[in-house]
């Protein structure tokens, strides 16, 4: 469990044991701040008829050996409901399936629990189904709600909800619990890059998108490929925002173009940017004020990425990157 983590099990912890855990948890925090493994973690102490006590902190555990935690393990305790969807929205049938599920009674006569992973993808009227249920008297069920956004969950929800922010560490004192000192990966020390930063897959992804990006910014190519990144990738509006805030501060110096290049040359000795050998010219960014602009267009196409609940994602990310070409070819 991450080190930020630990706080928030041992309140959990104690809650759960002097019997006062809330019915309702919300966990709020970045994306990869690691709100599913404590949601994972709690689910399974909650479960567990022999939690144990193991450590001076306090902080519970399952015992892994009780018909319970062995149900679990095997993906068929029956008192248990995880929601997820594939669909771009959890909808009202995702919600009626929890109502359905919470109010037969408990086959192990011990508390029911639902979790709902990505409660922001929440339709309106699904939020709404989802009250009726928490609201329901006498019902003993835990049930407990992720989320990296909490701006989009409804005030109505997140005010029944007990909240738990889930803040990892950033900035040096990440760095440090990593052991990375000075990486390249300090260029990247901050909170909203933390998938990046702790996840080799996600860092190598980051790399990919970083290349396709420059491609397309600087050579006009690879349009079609970064088009499906940023359709496929649940980060990459978030990098593409950060990358434009690091083109921006490169013009003005504050960290230079050739240092960024340096940044992105991978372990093989490659540029990810073109595949060149470092220390190949690796093309000009555009002009400050175009940057500008096309930061500009990115934010604003976020925004209705954010704000819209059905918003065609594909077609937006598509006319985001004419309106960026357009712009490049003034
Ligand atoms: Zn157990």
């Amino acid at each position: 469990m991450q080190t930020w983590l630990v706080q928030h099990q041992k309140l959990l912890s104690q809650q759960l044991a002097q019997g006062r855990l809330a019915h309702a948890i919300l966990l709020a925090g970045v994306a990869g701040a690691g709100k599913l493994s404590l949601a994972n973690w709690l689910v399974q102490v909650v479960l567990c008829r022999q939690v144990q006590k193991n450590n001076d902190q306090g902080i519970l555990s399952p015992c892994n050996s009780c018909k319970a935690c062995r149900l679990y393990h095997q993906g068929s305790y029956p008192d248990f409901l995880s929601v997820t969807s594939d669909s771009k929205n959890i909808g009202v049938d995702d919600i009626r399936r929890i109502s359905a599920f919470v109010e037969t009674t408990a086959h192990l006569g011990k508390n029911k629990i639902v979790l709902l992973p990505m409660a922001e993808k929440m339709t309106t009227a699904a939020a709404n189904a989802l009250l009726k249920t928490l609201e329901e008297p006498g019902l003993s069920c835990v049930l407990i709600l992720v989320s990296d956004d909490l701006d989009m969950l409804l005030p109505t929800i997140t005010s029944r909800c007990r909240l738990y922010d889930i803040r990892p560490l950033s900035g040096q004192a990440l760095l440090e619990s990593l052991n990375r000192g000075q990486t390249q990966e300090n260029l990247f020390a901050n909170v909203s890059q933390l998938p990046e930063l702790t996840d080799e897959q996600v860092h190598e992804q980051f790399r990919q998108f970083t290349a396709r990006l420059l491609d397309f910014i600087i050579k006009r190519q690879n349009r079609g490929a970064l088009l499906a990144l940023l359709n496929e990738n649940t980060y990459a509006f978030r990098w593409l925002e950060y990358m434009l805030v690091t083109m921006a501060r490169s013009q003005y110096n504050w960290l230079s173009w050739s240092a960024l290049r340096v940044k992105l040359v991978t372990a093989e000795g490659k540029s990810a940017a073109t595949g060149a050998a470092p220390g190949d010219a690796i093309g000009q960014l555009p002009d400050s004020e175009t940057i500008w602009q096309i930061y500009q267009l990115v934010v604003g196409c976020i925004k209705q990425l954010k704000s819209m609940v059905q918003v065609n994602a594909a077609y937006l990310s598509e006319k985001l990157l004419v309106d960026i070409e357009t712009r490049l070819d003034k």
